[in-house]
């Protein structure tokens, strides 16, 4: 083990210890000060007076070239001169001009055969949904002052795993994909998690259906973890909340692992972890269930990013799962599971709140046979 060395040459700047894989552990907030003493303010500005002419009369000095020849060369290069339509006339993206050898546009051209072979509608509302935070925020400024993204933060993206999830899936797909900013506790990454186990609700409620919403697990197990780099981050914001990770870092200790270290979730900002790109770190929420997250990104925030700090965590994918429908009308999401359930055409069966509670009970709301209901909660309900 080359613990020493690893320690000596601690840098700052991340590494890769498997290429295309992940790096080598390295602490977000001084890669992030590595970064500002290297640049200029001007770099990480979010301003944008820096002034254009004078971009282009240093850019033209540097390159050693005229006047006429940068003037040229904006005009050659400009995004204006990709244009595949004539002018004045609204642009089609589904027509692709014959012949081209542009690279994208071919790839487009694939892409669209590919979709109209299949009869795949291109505004599906998986593709708009995927796309649309990025898209929608981009540039976004704050409204007030104390709202803005400051100059020289860093943005992280974090990939955010279902549970088990290589069991279920052949191809590991991100649960959700958030964007935030080195400011946010780990507290704010818990919360932009949702997962169906904390809405998950235990009991049978046959008899009391309406008392559904006083159960949901997340209200009444609080505790939770985040694993990274040999640190368990617990919440612990509300007195009901208990420390999990103790029983880990017991039954490591009483054989003799390497020691664990605790700290509080709401107290640690994300510059302040030490990580691994590309690494799956573990989140553990409702006891166990366990979900890996992965920081794919780290990089200083951009005056073109979102700047409001009031949109972040920003979620720019979220995973669709199929939903499950009600047995009866087909129509809206299950929400009730029934057993012994004589009208009920399976067993165990699945409804919608409406057709549940028309079926089982009669206008005063009691029940109209013996049967046992347990609240079903979709885990693509919230798309
Ligand atoms: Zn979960
Ligand atoms: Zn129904």
């Amino acid at each position: 083990m080359a613990d020493k060395s690893a320690t000596d040459c601690d840098s700052n700047i991340p590494e890769y210890e498997y290429i295309d894989v992940n790096t080598k552990a390295f602490h977000v907030g001084s890669f992030r000060d590595e970064w500002l003493r290297r640049l200029k303010p001007s770099d990480y500005s979010h301003r944008e007076d820096s002034d254009e002419a004078a971009f282009e009369a240093n850019f033209a000095k540097e390159m050693g070239i005229s006047a006429e020849t940068m003037s040229e060369l904006k005009s050659v290069c400009s995004v204006a001169s990709l244009r595949c339509h004539p002018e004045g006339e609204p642009l089609d993206t589904d027509v692709i001009p014959p012949n081209s050898t542009l690279k994208t546009l071919m790839q487009r051209k694939t892409k669209l055969d590919h979709n109209a072979a299949r009869k795949i509608n291109k505004n599906t509302r998986h593709d708009h949904y995927a796309d649309e935070m990025e898209r929608l925020t981009v540039c976004t400024k704050a409204e007030t002052e104390a709202n803005v993204v400051p100059e020289g933060d860093v943005i992280l993206t974090l990939n955010v795993y279902y549970a088990r999830v290589a069991e279920k899936y052949n191809g590991v797909r991100p649960h959700v994909t958030l964007v935030m900013t080195g400011s946010h506790s780990l507290a704010d990454l818990r919360d932009a998690i949702c997962c169906v186990s904390d809405l998950q609700v235990i009991g049978e409620f046959s008899n009391t259906p309406d008392m559904v919403p006083d159960f949901i697990s997340k209200d009444h197990f609080k505790s939770a973890f985040f694993f990274f780099e040999g640190v368990f981050y617990n919440d612990m914001r509300f007195p009901e909340c208990q420390d999990i990770s103790s029983t880990t870092i017991e039954w490591a200790t009483s054989r003799n692992f390497p020691a664990y270290s605790q700290a509080k979730m709401e107290d640690t900002r994300l510059v302040d972890l030490k990580i691994k790109v590309g690494f799956p770190y573990l989140y553990c929420h409702q006891g166990d269930c366990e979900h890996l997250v992965i920081i794919t990104d780290i990089r200083l925030a951009h005056m073109n990013d979102c700047l409001d700090k009031k949109l972040y965590p920003l979620m720019t994918h979220k995973h669709r799962p199929i939903t499950r429908k009600c047995a009866v009308c087909q129509i809206f999401i299950g929400r009730w599971l029934t057993t012994d359930d004589r009208f009920a055409p399976s067993h165990p069966c699945l409804f919608c709140d409406k057709c549940f509670r028309m079926l089982h009970y009669n206008a005063q709301g009691q029940k109209l046979s013996d049967f046992q209901a347990y609240a079903y909660v979709d885990r693509g309900a919230f798309n």
